[in-house]
């Protein structure tokens, strides 16, 4: 219930930023110290444009983990 559901390779996933429908590129993972155990990711998908802003607004926040690309992200087991 924590992450996106990816079920299938061909389905198009959409950008996280409001009011964006730009398929996403890259997956945003974060933590939240305050509500979240330290190994727990949540994720946040962006386009090519979106990247910058989301990984700003969680990086300010001290939340944000790693960006990885959609690819990357499919291809390790979480
Ligand atoms: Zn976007």
């Amino acid at each position: 219930m924590n992450t996106p559901e990816t079920t299938a390779e061909t389905d198009t996933v959409i950008c996280s930023a409001k009011g964006c429908r730009a398929p996403a590129v890259w997956v945003l993972a974060w933590n939240n110290p305050k509500i979240h155990t330290p190994e727990r990711r949540k994720t946040w998908l962006a386009c090519e444009e979106h990247r910058e802003h989301l990984s700003k607004f969680l990086g300010m926040r001290g939340f944000l983990k790693d960006v990885v690309t959609l690819e990357e992200w499919s291809a390790t087991d979480h």
